[in-house]
């Protein structure tokens, strides 16, 4: 950010110095801080437009304590707004069913599916000792399913093998089965995405998630599309229950905003985000720090 929000709040702070309460200009001038640093994090209008109508209507009512300023107590509301936006710490994934817990992953393509899908293989093998299956449904782009295959190898899971001429329903029930006789914890699904958002591609997913009743649903998107990433989170959102986001490419964007306008948008945690390439880059969301960071 060019000046982050931090910056340009204790600079008006320094202005309020001396006065005993928060005059209407002293929020106006601040919700204009706030606007400009959140557009440009390149947060989504509508996000923006919808946080200054909360912290608005909390700051005009605030209380002056005595022993803050009122600049101090404006920039403890926006803080605490920006926090409670983004979500409260740590979200984990839920494995809390009759094995195996499937796990879909949706998004577009390019957003990091087949990669995160690996990671997470990695992260439930090390860090949560689950014997992990992982399938593909992408049946109409035989490179992402030898991919999976690769990468799947590379994390130290098994791969369940599927072709190009099978029907994606047909891939699920073999995975299912493969999975319960095997005696895995866990199956990851990671499905086909489109370049953009495709009503055929919509219906599938959506005939997938009836079929798999999976624990988890997790959006994968990336980052990087920044205020562009609203509209595909509302398409994932309205087609599928999705419990919870990853976010990959945060490595690539410095500026932090996509998180809050998913958050958001599809109401669910942010759970992992991607900040790699490499197999073991996954780390676990934790929003209060990535709260920290869209602050600046
Ligand atoms: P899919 O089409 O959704 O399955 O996307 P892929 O998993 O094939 O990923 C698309 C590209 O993004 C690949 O080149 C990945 O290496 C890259 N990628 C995925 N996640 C990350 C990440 O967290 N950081 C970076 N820098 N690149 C990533």
């Amino acid at each position: 950010m060019a000046s982050n929000l931090t910056e340009r709040l204790s600079r008006l702070v320094k202005t309020m110095r001396g006065q005993s309460r928060i005059t209407e200009s002293n929020v106006q001038d601040m919700l204009r801080e706030v606007r400009m640093a959140l557009l440009e994090a390149d947060v989504a209008l509508p996000v923006v437009r919808d946080f200054i109508a909360r912290v608005k209507e909390k700051s005009l009512g605030a209380e002056v304590v005595s022993s803050l300023t009122p600049g101090q107590v404006l920039v403890s509301i926006v803080q605490k707004e920006l926090a409670a936006t983004m979500g409260e710490g740590i979200a984990d994934i839920d494995l809390a069913v009759q094995p195996p817990a499937i796990i879909l992953m949706a998004g577009l393509q390019g957003a990091g599916k087949t990669t995160t899908t690996a990671k997470l293989a990695k992260h439930l093998i090390e860090k949560r000792k689950k014997k992990v299956l992982t399938v593909s449904a992408d049946v109409y782009r035989p490179a992402a399913i030898e991919q999976l295959k690769t990468v799947t190898a590379q994390a130290g899971a098994e791969w369940f093998p599927s072709t190009p001429d099978q029907k994606p329903r047909d891939i699920a029930l073999a995975a299912i089965d493969f999975a319960k006789k095997h005696y895995f914890d866990v199956l990851l699904f990671d499905t086909a995405g489109r370049l953009a958002i495709d009503e055929v591609l919509m219906a599938e997913i959506k005939e997938l998630h009836a079929l798999l009743k999976p624990v988890e649903t997790l959006f994968v998107v990336d980052a990087m599309q920044g205020q562009d990433a609203v509209n595909t989170a509302k398409a994932f959102k309205d087609a599928l229950p999705l419990t919870g986001v990853v976010l990959t490419k945060l490595d690539g964007d410095s500026r932090g905003g996509a998180a809050l306008s998913v958050r958001q948008i599809t109401g669910v945690p942010i759970k992992f985000a991607g900040v790699s390439e490499k197999i073991d880059g996954l780390e676990v969301f934790d929003a209060e720090r990535h709260a920290g960071r869209v602050l600046g």
